[in-house]
């Protein structure tokens, strides 16, 4: 079964949508939560419960015990850490079924496993620990678990390598390239000791030796919303705004990150711009949809899109519409939910809890 949008809900004007979202909210009462990642367009925010990061968003649904269903307006590794925190009787719906995560799916759990392989052949796989963000999909949540590993987010990766550099030798990090060498350099791994593995070269495009002397093999996955930001872009912001702040996610490449005045995952964004002085200039490297928002919430403070442009978007996150919304909830007894295979979920949680050990 696919949740293919109807006609009448792909025809309906705004306005309408609105009145039927909100009336379908009040008869679902405390039954229901609706939970958008900051990437979010503002309509669909607007109607959220809780606005925030796929990690914490997937714990204050578990956290409600009153709450039946769980509508996460974000991407579909994000339903399903949220399916797989959550307790037996809630389930979890992902109203537009098409909105995934392309850096995600860089890291195919076939790939991973095939290189897993290689590790083993080589006799490193013992004192290796993998490492995933959480934008991954559970297959790969679940090899973690089963591995020794432990999910990361981007406010904890510093703590995962030093967790996981304390239980073995090597760390593999999947799937953010960027994510995982900013994090490994400020940690303190030295370069030559960071390698990239290639998933689409033989054995990762690496050599037996290399791979024997890496401490951080990071997985060669990218976000194209985060790729997107160059120095220029900090070098042109700085030249016509001279009191600029430049603010990126971890996700940028590293000669952003370096450049800019500080960076952190999408809360340390927004708690930035709230706690900012009125008059302050802020420019910010991360999707434009949250960006946007925080000029909506504070028009005493000039906050920018670092590139100057409009192009920062992810095209997945802005597949969730306010016709899907009204179509998710309206027939939710008949959409169909996400569900984690209880085998892969069992894995995938033990990864999840493991990065409950992490240090704050
Ligand atoms: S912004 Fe990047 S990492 Fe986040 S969902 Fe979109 S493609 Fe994936």
């Amino acid at each position: 079964m696919f949740n293919a949008l109807p006609q009448e809900y792909r025809v309906a004007p705004p306005e309408e949508l609105r009145a039927r979202i909100a009336a379908a909210r009040e008869q679902l009462g405390s039954r229901l939560t609706i939970l958008a990642h900051h990437y979010q367009r503002l309509e669909v925010c607007e109607f959220a419960d809780h606005i925030g990061d796929s990690y914490g968003l997937s714990k204050i649904a578990a956290a409600m015990p009153e709450v039946d269903y769980i509508v996460f307006c974000g991407v579909h590794f994000m339903a399903e850490s949220a399916d797989i925190l959550a307790q037996p009787d809630q389930t979890t719906f992902l109203p537009n079924p098409l909105a995934g995560c392309p850096m995600a799916d860089m890291a195919e759990v076939a790939d991973v496993m095939e290189a897993w392989a290689v590790l083993n052949d080589l006799g490193v796989a013992d004192r290796t620990i993998p490492v995933s963000y959480m934008n991954t999909a559970a297959g790969l949540k679940a090899f973690t678990g089963k591995n020794g590993g432990l999910i990361c987010t981007s406010s904890n990766a510093n703590g995962a390598l030093e967790w996981s550099l304390s239980r073995g030798d090597k760390v593999f990090f999947f799937p953010d390239e960027h994510l995982g060498y900013n994090t490994a350099v400020r940690f303190g791994v030295p370069r030559e000791r960071i390698v990239f593995w290639d998933f689409a070269e033989d054995q990762g495009g690496l050599t037996d030796e290399q791979i024997r002397e890496a401490t951080v093999i990071l997985w060669k996955g990218h976000c194209h919303v985060h790729t997107n930001f160059s120095p220029e872009h900090i070098d042109q912001m700085r030249e016509t705004y001279p009191d600029v702040r430049i603010i990126v996610h971890p996700e940028c490449p590293p000669a952003v990150v370096d450049k800019a005045d500080a960076f952190g995952s999408t809360k340390f964004i927004t708690e930035y711009c709230e706690s900012a002085p009125a008059g302050a200039v802020i420019a910010i490297g991360t999707e434009v949809n949250l960006i946007n928002r925080m000029a909506h919430y504070y028009p005493d403070k000039t906050i920018l899109e670092l590139s100057g442009q409009t192009c920062a978007v992810c095209a997945n996150m802005y597949r969730t519409t306010l016709n899907d919304l009204a179509f998710c909830l309206e027939r939710i007894d008949d959409f169909k939910p996400i569900r984690v295979p209880e085998h892969i979920k069992a894995d995938a949680r033990l990864a999840l809890e493991r990065m409950l050990e992490i240090p704050k």
